[in-house]
C-alpha cells in the first residue's frame, strides 16, 4: 500500500485552487484565438481580443480570470492501492479549497443553505466526484465551475420516440434560453442516456475533454459536429453581442439507459474554461 498525507494533499490543492483560477488550459487559449481568426462580427472580434488579454494578464499577474471563481468541483481517482493518512480525503480537500481560496483572494461564492443563503465564507463545502481505479496513485482533478454556465445548463428526460431529433432540438433550445448569461464563447457538455442522476455527471464529463476532440463513436461524432454547426448559426456570438462564433466546442457522452427512458443533459461552460489536475 502506498500511502499519501493529508497534509501533501492540502497542499497541492492550495495550489491547484490558485493557479485553476488564473490560468487557462492551453487548449482552451488556442480555441479562443482560433474563435477570433474566425469571428466575422467586429464586436465579437473586440470581446475575443480582451478575453485573450484577460487570459494573458490572469496567468502573469497570477489572478484570477473572473470574478466568478466558481463552485469547487473534484473528480477525484484514487488508486486502489492507495491510503490517505492524517486525515481524510475529504477533509484534505475541503481545507485545501479553504487556504486557496483565502490564499489567492478568490471569492467565496457558496451559501450553505439554498434558501437561508449565508455566504459560508470559506467557499466550502465542495462537490466531490470519487472514482476506484487500479494502481498507486491519486489524481484530482479540480474544476471551478461559474454560476452563469451551471444556471444555464438543463436535463431533460425524453421519450425513446423524441430521438436523436428531440435530443439536438433540447440542447439548441437550452444554448438559446442560455444567451449572453452564460458569457459566450462556451464549451457545451452535453449527456445521453444513463438515468436521472448520472446523465448531468456525464455532460459534466464530457466538459472535461481536451477541447474540440471528437467522440470516437462515428454517431456522436456527427452529432457534435452538427451540434456546434447548429449553436454557432443561432448568431448569439462573444458575451452575447452577436457574431458568428458562440460555443468553442461541443462534446457529447453516452451511457446504457432504460428501454422507456432518453434522458439529455446540458451542461453549459462559460468562456473562463478554467480546470487543472494534479497525479500524487
Ligand atoms: S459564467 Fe464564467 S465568465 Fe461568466 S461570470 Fe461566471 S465564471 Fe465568469
Amino acid at each position: 500500500m502506498r500511502k499519501i498525507h493529508a497534509t501533501t494533499i492540502r497542499n497541492a490543492v492550495r495550489e491547484l485552487c490558485i493557479r485553476a483560477n488564473a490560468e487557462l488550459p492551453r487548449a482552451t487559449t488556442a480555441a479562443l484565438r482560433e474563435a477570433f481568426s474566425k469571428e466575422r462580427s467586429r464586436l465579437g472580434k473586440e470581446t475575443l481580443s480582451l478575453l485573450l488579454e484577460n487570459a494573458r494578464e490572469g496567468a502573469h499577474e497570477r489572478v484570477p480570470l473572473c470574478q466568478d471563481t466558481g463552485y469547487a468541483v473534484f473528480f477525484v481517482e484514487l488508486g486502489q492501492e492507495v491510503r490517505i493518512t492524517g486525515g481524510s480525503l475529504k477533509a484534505a480537500l475541503t481545507s485545501g479549497v479553504r487556504q486557496g481560496y483565502r490564499q489567492g483572494f478568490l471569492r467565496a461564492s457558496i451559501v450553505g443553505d439554498p434558501l437561508l443563503r449565508k455566504n459560508t465564507r470559506t467557499n466550502t463545502p465542495c462537490m466531490i466526484h470519487y472514482d476506484i481505479v487500479r494502481g498507486d496513485k491519486l489524481k484530482i482533478l479540480f474544476l471551478p465551475k461559474g454560476g452563469g454556465g451551471e444556471n444555464a445548463s438543463a436535463l431533460k428526460m425524453l421519450r425513446p420516440a423524441d430521438g436523436i431529433a428531440g435530443a439536438k432540438q433540447f440542447v439548441i433550445e437550452t444554448v438559446r434560453r442560455a444567451a449572453a448569461g452564460a458569457c459566450p464563447p462556451i464549451v457545451v457538455g452535453v449527456g445521453i442516456g444513463g438515468t436521472f442522476d448520472s446523465c448531468p455527471l456525464i455532460a459534466k464529463k464530457a466538459l472535461l475533454r481536451p477541447l474540440g476532440r471528437r467522440s470516437k463513436h462515428a454517431l456522436y461524432a456527427r452529432l457534435e459536429r452538427e451540434l456546434l454547426k447548429e449553436i454557432n448559426n443561432t448568431g448569439i456570438g462573444p458575451s452575447g453581442f452577436g457574431g458568428s462564433v458562440t460555443a468553442l466546442a461541443v462534446h457529447v457522452e453516452y451511457q446504457a439507459c432504460h428501454i422507456a427512458s432518453l434522458p439529455v443533459a446540458v451542461n453549459i461552460q462559460c468562456n473562463a474554461h478554467r480546470f487543472r489536475s494534479i497525479t500524487l
